[in-house]
């Protein structure tokens, strides 16, 4: 009887996973030919690769959505098999994952890159109050929305919670913003707060002796130790 080839299931297309699967399979492709070795990817029901960085210039500037948006198939190697369904569970004891459609993959090797998720909801009111450039292209393209009708006022951006993904992506965000309104000649009509659970604006020492004068000479307000408790849509405060 041939005997089964060795499976590696790499559970989330996104940049570690597809990255893990492409590489593994270049690596071992002489396996893979003779088939002692198989690589699963099991990418997710939405089919689409979305390059995350992506989103800051959505919101701040004038990427369109599709430009960061790629069929996953478009981007793995052909030895990879790549499942394009949800996993529901890893049972480690019986090396297996289960995916929605209820077929189980065994496992000799497991990696697992199912990333992060932003999480509004955690916040009392901020799902409510605030716009995030953190999860997808379209929450993206809501921020473009609201700056395109702004012509002033007090705009707080920062860090709601930690761990989150990306540190350099909340400066960078400022950063753009304070760009983006001065192109637009209206950033004399807006105060912009940074707020962050950090002591600094950057949560690395040496990055923040950049990042802190910078941030003065802009005229962006930093607010450190702030750790949002909740914020009230109504009078638009955050606590
Ligand atoms: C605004 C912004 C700017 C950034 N800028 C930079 C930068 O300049 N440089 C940099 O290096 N990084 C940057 N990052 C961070 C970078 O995008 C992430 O670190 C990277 O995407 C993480 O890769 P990942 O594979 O761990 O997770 P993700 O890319 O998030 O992928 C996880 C994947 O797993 C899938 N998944 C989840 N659950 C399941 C399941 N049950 N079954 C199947 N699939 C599942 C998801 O659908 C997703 O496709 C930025 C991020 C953001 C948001």
């Amino acid at each position: 009887m041939e005997a089964r080839p060795i499976n590696v299931v790499v559970v989330g297309g996104g940049t570690g996973g597809t990255l893990a699967a492409n590489l593994l399979t270049k690596q071992l492709h002489n396996e893979i030919d003779t088939r002692r070795v198989q690589v699963q990817l099991v990418a997710g029901s939405e089919r689409r690769h979305i390059f995350q960085p992506g989103y800051l210039h959505i919101a701040f500037g004038d990427l369109e959505p599709k430009k960061i948006i790629h069929e996953e198939s478009a981007l793995v190697r052909r030895e990879v098999q790549l499942i394009e369904q949800d996993a529901t569970r890893i049972d480690s004891t019986a090396k297996e994952i289960t995916l929605v459609s209820g077929e189980k993959l065994p496992y000799d090797y497991l990696i697992i890159a199912t990333g992060s998720v932003a999480d509004s909801s955690i916040i009392p009111g901020l799902r409510e109050s605030g716009l995030n450039f953190h999860t997808s292209p379209e929450e993206s393209m809501k921020i473009r929305n609201a700056l395109e009708v702004f012509e002033g006022g007090h705009i707080v951006i920062g860090i709601a919670g930690v761990p989150h993904k990306c540190p350099p992506s909340p400066n960078e965000a400022a950063f753009l913003l304070d760009d983006y309104l001065r192109k637009k000649g209206i950033r004399d009509k807006v105060k912009i707060t940074y707020v962050t659970p950090y002591p600094r604006p950057y949560p690395a020492e040496p990055m923040s002796k950049v990042v802190a004068p910078l941030f003065e000479k802009l005229g962006i307000e930093l607010v450190t130790f702030f750790n949002v408790e909740s914020v009230d849509p109504l009078t638009r405060e955050m606590y």
